[in-house]
């Protein structure tokens, strides 16, 4: 198995071209993937087959994610300098209503969100403009939908917009902090318990490490030790090398949109491998 697990950030736009909107991104390399014949198929899917608990032929496979959960995910929005945007969801079906439903048949995208409530207002006021588009009311119909399953990005990416006291005491901005079993519980096995509650009967078992900050103790110790109160298979990084069977499951590779490539010629490059 060897399977490129792709992210986006759908609230990255700066522009309406390629390289300036993640959205438009998305929406083209859905159709890039589908003409190199490759099979897009859930990052559950992946992760199970690295854990041992899933025997499926991922051969020529790629799994789809994308970050921070804003209302982008899901819903069309208006934005404030660049006008109209299609949401990542209803890009996924637009691509069925273009090709059908039979041309990419597990067709899914994997979004990680923030799980506080306050935390995501003080994120929306801070870097968006504050206009709700940190909300959780599109969960549970983005997990419904079958096309989109919610998963955790920990209880407040300890983001620096979030002007309130860092958990456990730490210091705002690096999600390196989480360095020991409090602060662990706080951002990690609370977030499962508020996310699964809002998406039950689904539950969240897919970590991402917010910044691709990959705390040592979080991968060797917590992870592995405690999946009875945080309920994760696997942890999401951002190593830039498909994912394989050898694989650390505490800190599975992606390629992140606008960092590790930006054009679809790259994006080529990686998906040929
Ligand atoms: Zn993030």
């Amino acid at each position: 198995m060897r399977v490129p697990v792709l992210a986006y950030h759908a609230v990255n736009i700066a522009g309406n071209d390629y390289a300036s909107n993640d959205p438009l991104a998305f929406a083209a390399d859905l159709r890039l993937i589908h003409e190199l014949g490759l099979r897009i198929v859930p990052l559950q899917w992946v992760v199970e087959q690295v854990v041992g608990s899933g025997n499926r032929d991922l051969e020529g496979c790629v799994a789809l994610t994308c970050d921070d959960g804003s209302n982008f995910d899901f819903n069309d929005l208006d934005h404030p300098i660049h006008g109209p945007q299609r949401s990542l969801y209803n890009c996924l079906l637009d691509f069925e209503a273009e090709f059908g439903v039979d041309a990419q048949p597990d067709l899914h995208l994997t979004c990680f969100v923030i799980a506080s409530p306050e935390a995501r207002e003080h994120i929306d006021r801070g870097c968006l403009a504050g206009r709700g588009w940190m909300s959780e009311a599109w969960w549970k119909d983005a997990q419904r939908s079958g096309l989109i399953g919610i998963e955790n990005h920990s209880w407040d990416h300890n983001h620096p917009a979030v002007k309130l006291p860092g958990l456990e005491g730490m210091q705002r901005g690096s999600f390196l902090e989480v360095d020991s079993l409090p602060r662990a519980r706080a951002e990690i096995a609370a977030a499962t318990d508020y996310i699964n509650e809002r998406i039950a009967p689904s539950r969240t078992q897919i970590f991402c490490y917010p910044f691709s900050h990959v705390p040592e103790y979080l991968r060797a110790e917590y992870f592995p030790r405690f999946a009875d109160e945080h309920g994760m298979l696997a942890a999401m990084g951002d190593g830039a090398v498909p994912v394989t069977l050898d694989s650390d499951r505490w800190n599975l590779p992606r390629y992140i949109c606008g960092w590790h490539w930006k054009t679809p010629e790259a994006l080529r490059d990686i998906l040929a491998g």
